[in-house]
């Protein structure tokens, strides 16, 4: 006997802010979408307590209320929220082509169009102190989180173009910023470099690693290492800011999407669309530049949109 395989018209990979508004455009356009939460339900901002720059929420909320709330919004309208990992993909190269998709290794579906929200996940150090002050003053979002700093002494690890960004940033905001470059160099573009180093409050430390964050359930301070010297050193800080880069969720997706040499999925011009018909990415996968819960959120609208006028399209060449 032959398996029944499901076939569904919009297929939502991701239940971060870029996937569940994805779902509230696609719901309400009657697309009946499906979506997948991944192994991380509510995405990246179920990690942070307090977000504070999402429009409409006046007094701030915590981020797994909010995700709570955008999932509850995107049911509302009919979305099939499913606990679920996708582990493979066969996407059709064809206009109007059926998208292969396997769930948890076992169960196989069809999907006319497939939205995907996957996110990108920080990278962070990997040393026990981190680990356990995240959300207590460790952060990977200096956007996102430094005004909780304001005036404050904070610290920022990374030497790339981001991190050079960010700790400007952080240096507008914070009393004192140190930076600490593992290398003897930085490798954020000559531009960049110049802006930090005309910034009078933020200090680079060069061959300089974090020894350990100190502060028992909020940051205190920081031990720093000297990698040539050995020598160690403590500073009173109340944020360490995490900026050694971000992992694009693409890896299933590899050799069948347009990636950048990083592994973010390459969207075509102004729209969602990648280089598959019918295969739309929304959200941070897709941007490795503004990496916000608004920007994921207002791309996740126009992924659902793409997604609506290309079923539009094929309808009316099935019919003209
Ligand atoms: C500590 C921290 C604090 C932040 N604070 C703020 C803030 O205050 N304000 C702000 O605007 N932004 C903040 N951000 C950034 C914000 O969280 C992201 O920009 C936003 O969550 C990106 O949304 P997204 O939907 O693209 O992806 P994500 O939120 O990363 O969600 C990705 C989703 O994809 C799922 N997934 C991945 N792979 C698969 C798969 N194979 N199958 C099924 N599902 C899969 C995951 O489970 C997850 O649900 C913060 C980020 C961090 C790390």
């Amino acid at each position: 006997m032959s398996e029944t395989i499901e076939r569904i018209k919009c297929l939502i990979i991701g239940s971060g802010p870029a996937g569940y508004t994805a779902a509230i455009y696609a719901a309400r356009a009657d697309l009946k979408p499906v979506l997948y939460t991944g192994m991380e339900p509510g995405g990246q901002l179920t990690t942070t307590t307090e977000v504070d720059n999402f429009p409409g929420y006046p007094e701030g909320i915590d981020g797994p209320t909010m995700m709570v709330q955008l999932q509850q919004q995107a049911e509302r309208f009919g979305t099939q929220v499913r606990i679920g990992m996708v582990t493979n993909v066969e996407f059709s190269d064809e206009v109007g082509g059926i998208h292969k998709v396997t769930v948890d290794n076992s169960t196989k579906i069809e999907a006319e169009t497939v939205i995907i929200s996957t996110g990108a996940t920080a990278k962070y150090l990997g040393i026990p102190s981190e680990q356990k002050l995240r959300g207590g003053g460790v952060s990977a979002c200096a956007v996102c989180d430094g005004f909780f700093y304001k005036n404050q002494d904070v610290a920022i690890v990374g030497a790339g173009d981001t991190a050079a960004e960010e700790a400007t940033y952080l240096a507008n905001i914070c009393r004192k910023v140190t930076m600490l470059v593992r290398k003897d160099y930085m490798k954020a573009s000559k531009a960049m470099q110049h802006r930090v180093n005309n910034t009078k409050n933020l200090e680079v430390l060069y061959n300089t690693e974090v020894d350990e964050v100190l502060g028992d359930t909020v940051v205190e301070g920081l031990r720093m290492v000297n990698n040539q010297t050995g020598k160690k050193e403590e500073i009173a800080i109340t944020g360490l800011f995490i900026a050694i880069g971000h992992k694009p969720n693409t890896e299933i997706f590899k050799g069948q999407l347009d990636m950048d040499d990083t592994g973010y999925i390459i969207t075509k011009g102004k729209s969602t669309k990648t280089n598959k018909p019918g295969v739309f990415a929304s959200g941070d996968v897709q941007d490795k530049e503004y990496r916000q819960a608004v920007t994921a959120a207002g791309t996740g609208c126009m992924a659902a949109l793409d997604a609506e006028r290309y079923l539009a399209t094929i309808e009316t060449e099935v019919t003209a």
